[in-house]
């Protein structure tokens, strides 16, 4: 197993919380206002427990299946650990998401809004709700449009009863993020949320100064991945 003290992800995952919270401090900002999510997708349970060994208690996933299979005999082992999912979410997985996550970054659409809200009356459970903002407009990419934002998350909450936590956006990939970030955090200001999940390995610092509340870092923490089979699995 892969959990020597050497083991290179420690050292990884130390450089990036003293890099978050450096950049904390160049903001003023209290560093534990800043939650870091280590993205564990596509890495098995041999790669994520000396991660766990080492004190990080915050995961993230992209998808509902992989986390079935991996992550219940992790947690059983280390019940103090929370789990994000940061991927699309389809409206029939939801009742698995709302059983397996402690929070769901990817809210975009009324008609996840209605399988979310029958599954967290079933199972008596919720996660953090976060709303995905397309901040892009990109026509592949999921998340809700900025004009339509104010609206959706009224929706939420006046016609499903879901509490909205915070936004959530995924800068395009070759534009600057810097604008994206200012978007979503001017989004989640007029309404009323305090919670922004948004930068990752390549610019979680310049995400935190843009007050980003959870960061969310695969790469930088875990190494490079292993290239994902397309969505939907
Ligand atoms: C994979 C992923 C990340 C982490 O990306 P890195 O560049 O490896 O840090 C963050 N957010 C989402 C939504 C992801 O799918």
């Amino acid at each position: 197993m892969n959990d020597a003290p050497n083991d290179p992800s420690l050292s990884r995952l130390e450089a990036v919380r003293a890099r978050a919270a450096q950049a904390c401090r160049a903001c003023g900002r209290d560093p534990d206002a800043v939650t870091l999510l280590a993205v564990s997708k596509t890495f098995p349970a041999a790669d994520i427990l000396p991660v766990i060994a080492a004190g990080q208690r915050q995961f993230a996933e992209n998808r509902v299946q992989e986390t079935k299979g991996k992550w219940p005999d992790l947690r059983a082992a280390h019940p103090d650990l929370t789990l994000h999912l940061i991927g699309p979410l389809q409206s029939n997985k939801a009742a698995d998401a709302v059983a397996l996550f402690d929070a769901i970054h990817t809210l975009d659409r009324p008609s996840l809004c209605t399988a979310l809200a029958r599954a967290i009356d079933k199972h008596g459970r919720s996660p953090i709700l976060f709303v995905e903002i397309n901040t892009g407009a990109e026509a592949q990419k999921a998340g809700i449009l900025p004009e339509a934002a104010d609206a959706f998350i009224a929706a939420c909450r006046a016609d499903y009863g879901l509490t909205v936590t915070g936004l959530m956006c995924i800068p395009p990939v070759d534009e600057d993020p810097a604008p994206h970030f200012a978007l979503t955090a001017k989004i989640a200001a007029r309404n009323g949320l305090t919670q922004l999940s948004m930068g990752m390995s390549a610019d979680f610092e310049l995400a935190i100064r843009f007050g980003a509340t959870h960061i969310r870092v695969g790469s930088a923490i875990f190494g490079t991945r292993p290239a994902q089979k397309a969505h939907p699995v």
